[in-house]
């Protein structure tokens, strides 16, 4: 291993520094393919969370809050390159942590994030206010400031790409940022704020803080110096955020969970649709907030479409997720496996058929590790637990629908609304149901494609506020009205 690859410290990055946390304590992150201890990290408290909030204070204050953009964009661009030079050993890293596959780590997700950096490099030019020709007595134009300072809370399901979400933009509009990684997955986090000291940012600009969500998550939440939240996890956290954020009168933008449809229409392309519909649920375990985790098929090709999915589910290789033949890796914890396994009980209990999977793959790895067989069940109705809640595995739910307003009926029949598929060779039926379908974003003939430069987000209670795009900028900017008298 060169210097650069050798992991960051397992400590706090507060003030431009590497530290012990205050408050004396340590937790260890797993390895969810072996169960082994991968490390430990230093877990931050209310007096490191004020500490690195007043750091990030002082350096808005400071040459960081007088940086140009010109200057903003160029720091972003080098990040996004040193994503690309140390790729090898971030992916490494995000594997142990999560159990994706090195494939899903290296060639797809830290690549995304790099273009991510890159974009908002370039992105940074489009921060600005206008001028308002509204009366003959005054110049009047607006600016766009900092939001200030912005905590960061992110999951674990996709750790570094997900904190990029958050953390390009927010350096774009010239914000400090304090990124609160989850419990399972600090690692990632820690090399992000390496990249970003030797990607030349002042100290106090990027700090990240591992630890509890109800502890330093809590009192990021709480704290006055913090002027916003951006937050991406469960929408029961989400609104516990909201509620506690209000007491100061916080930004708060919230990326919750989903419960989405994927629909497929009996003129599809059945094939690309299988596959789509196979990918759409089991990428990255279905531990993904916008997975189809609801399929609805049109009655008349419902049976043999299912059986499509069931086949591709069967045929799954599970396994160390570092071996390239390895299609699917564990789930992150065991808590998570519990919580999967919990609602394949539901489903059976409450009368759902399982066609596919449905238990934890003892098999692998002589039964160490949190495997779960992707599962799909059949014979799903709209008011079952596994149709209504976010299980975040590989479960899928099938359920049959009898014409279009059926299916958009159907499809919005949820609290939430990320994101939804729909595949049809009907160019008039697609554009009618991705216009009546309530959700942030919806794919035709596709899933789960993400650009930097399009705007990701959810309606209902899949949260507010928009991630990448230039939407996500505006999330980090507040808008000033300035008058001048010419009378
Ligand atoms: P959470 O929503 O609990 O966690 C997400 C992040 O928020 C983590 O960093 C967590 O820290 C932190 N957090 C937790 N509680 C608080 C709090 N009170 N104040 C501030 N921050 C907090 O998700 P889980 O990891 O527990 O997963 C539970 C379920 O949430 C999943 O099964 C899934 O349904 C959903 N989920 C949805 C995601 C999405 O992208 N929409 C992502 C992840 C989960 P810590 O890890 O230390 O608890």
């Amino acid at each position: 291993m060169t210097s650069m690859e050798r992991p960051a410290p397992g400590r706090l990055l507060i003030d431009g520094g590497w530290r012990e946390a205050l408050s004396g304590k340590s937790f260890d992150t797993t390895n969810p393919a072996d169960e082994s201890v991968i490390t430990s990290v230093a877990e931050a408290g209310s007096d490191d969370v004020d500490l690195a909030v007043q750091a990030a204070r002082k350096a808005m204050l400071g040459p960081w809050g007088k940086t140009t953009a010109a200057e903003r964009g160029k720091i972003l661009w080098r990040m996004g390159d040193l994503i690309h030079e140390r790729l090898a050993s971030l992916s490494l890293i995000e594997t142990l942590d999560t159990g994706k596959t090195l494939f899903d780590s290296g060639k797809i997700e830290l690549p995304m994030a790099a273009a991510i950096f890159h974009y908002y490099a370039g992105a940074v030019a489009a921060v600005g206010g206008r001028t308002l020709a509204s009366r003959p007595d005054a110049f009047t134009f607006t600016l766009r400031e900092p939001v200030g300072v912005v905590a960061a809370i992110v999951p674990w399901n996709f750790p570094f790409l997900l904190a990029s979400w958050k953390v390009a933009p927010a350096l774009a509009a010239g914000c400090a940022v304090i990124v609160k990684p989850a419990s399972q997955t600090p690692l990632s986090a820690l090399e992000m704020g390496r990249i970003g000291l030797d990607a030349g940012l002042p100290p106090g600009v990027l700090q990240i803080l591992p630890g509890g969500g109800s502890s330093a998550g809590m009192a990021l939440v709480r704290h006055p110096g913090v002027d916003k939240v951006a937050f991406t996890g469960s929408t029961e956290v989400g609104k516990n955020i909201l509620r506690e954020a209000a007491g100061t009168m916080k930004r708060v933008t919230l990326e919750l969970g989903g419960k989405s449809p994927n629909i497929v229409f009996a003129d599809a392309d059945l094939e690309a649709a299988a596959k789509g519909a196979f990918n759409a649920i089991f990428y990255n375990k279905g531990e993904v907030c916008a997975a189809g985790s609801r399929l609805l098929v049109e009655r008349s090709i419902h049976e043999e479409f299912v059986a499509r999915v069931a086949e591709r589910a069967e045929q799954v290789v599970l396994g160390d997720p570092r071996e390239k033949s390895t299609r699917m890796g564990p789930v992150v914890s065991a808590q998570q496996m519990e919580a999967v396994l919990g609602y394949v009980e539901r489903g059976k209990s409450e009368g759902a058929r399982l066609v596919a999977g449905g238990r934890r793959a003892l098999e692998v790895n002589g039964g160490k590790g949190y495997f779960v067989r992707p599962t799909v069940f059949d014979g799903v109705t709209p008011e079952m637990t596994i149709a209504r809640e976010e299980i975040f595995g590989p479960v899928l739910a099938t359920l049959e629908f009898a014409d279009l307003d059926d299916a958009i009926a159907r499809g919005n029949a949820t609290i939430y609304g990320l994101a939804a598929g729909v595949w049809t060779r009907d160019v008039t039926k697609a554009h009618r149901v991705a216009r009546a379908l309530k959700a942030g974003t919806v794919w035709v003939n596709a899933y789960n494609l993400y650009d930097p430069a399009l705007p990701f987000g959810g309606f209902k209670q899949s949260g507010f506020g928009r991630e990448l795009g230039l939407e996500a900028l505006d999330g980090y900017l507040e808008t000033k009205s300035v008058w001048l008298n010419l009378v």
